[in-house]
């Protein structure tokens, strides 16, 4: 499995990657790693990439918790929890890691407070934002479109954690830039705070929003200071889904990476 992480460790023992396309069961819009059950996608194909994303998850938390000889006090230490994945709809619900899987729909953000509880997040052109306490065992994933980040989402899950903000690192994932991320007049209301990550395209006559920009300046807002950001877009890249470009091409749906976090 071929994936993108941070250019550094979000904090010790702690795993964070997205995944790429390459490698799956999927094909057509969803080839080849798609991993979500919403898109129409054949069943058995994207249960076969699950099953690939949790290998390769094991094998990660195996080499790396072998790796680490600095695995902290109190740390749980037993086998990874389940790895369960979320009913994401643009809301701004917030929810504990559930060992059962039992978890709000809708519900965009998870966190986990004690460690080896995997979290996921699925996206194609969303951002991914991880967390990661840089000294306890805290953890978690949000899925930000632009109304959830408009809507207070980061604010919720920031606000869910114990952890002082600044000692939290994080990092926005692969997600789609703003040459890409039009939109229409209809919706520019939502951006009033955040103008100056909106720009207008004389030419196409189209505005275009600065997601990240926005995501990072709510963080530095909350006291995030330790922010990493992915350089890579969605649509710009051929190692990625994109739901945006996806459609210019003609098709309904598309696959989805996943974004992983876990304390190890
Ligand atoms: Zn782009």
């Amino acid at each position: 499995m071929i994936v993108l992480h941070p250019e550094r460790l979000l904090a010790k023992n702690v795993l964070c990657f997205t995944t790429t396309r390459y490698h799956g069961a999927s094909s057509g819009a969803y080839a080849s790693l798609n991993l979500a059950t919403h898109v129409a996608d054949d069943e058995a194909k994207v249960e076969r990439n699950r099953a690939s994303l949790l290998a390769f998850l094991e094998k990660s938390d195996f080499a790396l918790n072998n790796s680490t000889s600095t695995i902290q006090a109190n740390a749980y230490t037993g086998p990874m929890k389940p790895l369960h994945f979320i009913a994401q709809n643009h809301s701004t619900v917030v929810s504990p890691y559930s060992e059962s899987g039992n978890y709000p729909n809708p519900c965009d953000a998870v966190f986990a407070v004690e460690a080896r509880r995997p979290l996921a997040i699925l996206t194609a052109d969303c951002l991914p934002i991880m967390i990661a306490h840089v000294e306890g065992f805290e953890t978690a994933a949000i899925h930000a479109g632009y109304r959830g980040l408009t809507e207070g989402i980061i604010q919720n899950t920031i606000a869910s954690l114990k952890a002082n903000p600044n000692n939290l690192s994080v990092w926005i994932g692969p997600s789609i830039c703003q040459k890409h991320f039009e939109i229409g007049e209809d919706i520019l209301y939502m951006f009033a705070e955040h103008n100056k990550h909106v720009s207008f395209n004389d030419k196409t006559e189209k505005f275009h929003v600065n997601l990240q920009g926005i995501a990072t300046d709510i963080l530095t807002g909350l006291g995030v200071t330790n922010i990493q950001l992915s350089d890579q877009c969605t649509y710009c890249s051929d190692d990625l889904f994109s739901y945006r470009q996806s459609k210019h091409k003609g098709h309904k749906e598309c696959g989805r990476m996943a974004s992983i976090i876990m304390h190890l």
